[in-house]
């Protein structure tokens, strides 16, 4: 049975045996994959600070869809992140289409009386009154921990009221308590495309051989370029380049995509992944239930990755000597572009956070740029990222610290204390910490600004060499203001908070 015949995906604690609390140096990591430290069962810190549930980035990639309400099912809230959230819905849109347009979500806004007679009434209400109003073609029915915990059976309505409506209804579990491990938000988004938009049309794979959507023909020159809203229109542009120069297509999914288009990523003769910590759920459900094959291992961040993730694809098509032109030009080109830049970032040490894959590729793009890397926080830790450690811990002078951690900034004040990097790239809400510390900080993500590929080496080069060659701000920052931690925390160990109940530390 496959995961999407559940009614919810299975949290990727049990699915990929994924931890949120760990530590360890690169070495370490590449010598034992961190697997056997990592906590399987319910022990991590016995001290927590906050962090973020699976709603923010699953709502990251569902209010991006154009045609789309989401309904909130659960206290008001739950969807707070889709305000902050609203610029990039804006802005991408204006991007891919020159419009600019709002995301719509509702909430059916659970209170103390729904918690006691049930809230399934009011969400059979909502659909139906945000179908009429909005006319969308689809609408995402999004469970938060409310109706989880009530037992309200958010399948059971939308199947009683999906007659009723013009809208496709397509019902994702968001339960926060159900899960530590955020990335879980992505599968659940998976599932609910895949049981809903592509399931209506799947034949029986021994009636059909694994064929795309019923009637659809299989495009033998389209990929599927997959894009979980940490990649702006910049980054899928460049990759766009790249693939089309192998004589590609390309079907960019599945953020800004129309809903009714998403049946095409059935058709692709092959799925490309961006960041394995995305999208191997869904990748394993198109290749078991239409036959897409996909590639999911180097993320196209720095200029070794994105050359090792280009020779795959080419590999693929058997256009090897294609991409070997194409690399040979690009990376010319940008060694050249680059010489500038390196004398200031000789020696610099640099302290990265950000979900695993990419701090580890963007670790990799900061050696490439003779960077040192001091440090890496990833915010868990999954067996994709293992070829990943070894390929740093083959390139590292220096053994550096690794933190699993979903977020933690009391430790991460402590290490950037100790290990006192000259720059830190991090996410944007995320960056605080060291800002405060005098650190000049960097965004990891922003989908307004090129990351990935060879255009993204360039592009960020650029503006990290204008944020060292001037780091005043944080200077200024750190003189006036300060982090509310005592002295006496910056002198113990920053794990000390770390609880191996379950695992050991090597
Ligand atoms: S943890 Fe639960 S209550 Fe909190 S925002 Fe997430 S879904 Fe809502």
């Amino acid at each position: 049975m496959s995961y999407i015949d559940l009614k919810s995906p299975p949290k990727r604690e049990d699915r990929l045996k994924a931890c949120i609390a760990h530590s360890s140096t690169i070495c370490g990591m590449a010598g034992t994959g961190g697997k056997k430290s990592c906590l399987q069962d319910d022990g991590e810190r016995s001290f927590n600070q906050g962090s973020i549930c699976l709603l923010l980035p699953a709502l990251a990639m569902l209010n991006s869809l154009p045609d789309n309400v989401v309904l909130l099912h659960s206290a008001i809230g739950c969807g707070s992140c889709s305000h902050s959230q609203n610029a990039n819905v804006r802005f991408g849109g204006n991007q891919r289409w020159g419009v600019v347009k709002d995301g719509l979500w509702l909430s059916t806004a659970m209170n103390e009386s729904d918690v006691i007679s049930g809230g399934e009434q009011k969400l059979e209400q909502a659909i139906i009154e945000a179908d009429s109003r909005y006319k969308p073609f689809s609408i995402t029915v999004v469970a938060g921990c409310v109706p989880g915990i009530i037992g309200d059976d958010i399948d059971g309505v939308v199947q009683q009221v999906q007659p009723q409506v013009n809208a496709r209804l397509l019902p994702v579990h968001c339960e926060g308590f159900k899960t530590k491990i955020w990335a879980t938000a992505y599968d659940a988004v998976y599932h609910g495309i895949g049981r809903t938009l592509l399931r209506e049309g799947e034949l029986p794979a021994a009636e059909n051989g694994l064929l795309p959507f019923k009637g659809l023909e299989r495009l033998p020159k389209t990929v599927n370029l997959m894009n979980v809203s940490s990649m702006g229109r910049v980054d899928e542009q460049e990759l766009e380049r790249l693939l089309k120069g192998l004589g590609l297509d390309v079907n960019v999914f599945p953020v800004f995509a129309h809903p009714e288009s998403m049946v095409k990523a059935t058709q692709a003769a092959l799925s490309i992944s961006t960041c394995p910590t995305h999208d191997d759920y869904f990748l394993n459900y198109l290749e078991e239930r239409f036959g897409v094959p996909s590639i999911i291992r180097h993320m196209p961040i720095g200029i070794a990755n994105t050359s090792l993730w280009l020779r795959d694809v080419a590999a693929h098509f058997g256009l090897e000597e294609a991409a070997e032109r194409i690399i040979a030009l690009e990376e010319g080109e940008l060694n050249q572009a680059l010489a500038e830049f390196r004398p200031l970032f000789a020696g610099k040490k640099v302290f990265i956070s950000a979900g695993e894959f990419r701090a580890l590729a963007t670790a990799g793009l900061l050696e490439e740029l003779g960077l040192t890397v001091a440090g890496i926080r990833s915010f868990h830790h999954d067996e994709f990222a293992e070829g990943e450690y070894r390929k740093l811990a083959d390139s590292t002078r220096e053994d550096y610290v690794i933190d699993i951690a979903n977020v933690q900034p009391f430790e991460e004040a402590n290490l950037l204390k100790r290990l006192k990097p000259d720059l830190f790239l991090g996410h944007a809400n995320g960056n605080g910490t060291a800002a405060r510390l005098g650190i000049p900080t960097h965004v990891i993500y922003h989908t307004g600004l090129a990351y990935i590929g060879y255009k993204g080496v360039y592009e960020l080069a650029r503006r990290l060499w204008r944020q060292l060659k001037n780091p005043v701000y944080n200077r200024k920052l750190a003189e006036n203001l300060r982090l509310p931690y005592r002295e006496e925390w910056y002198a113990s160990d920053p794990f000390a908070y770390l609880d191996t109940r379950g695992g050991i530390s090597e």
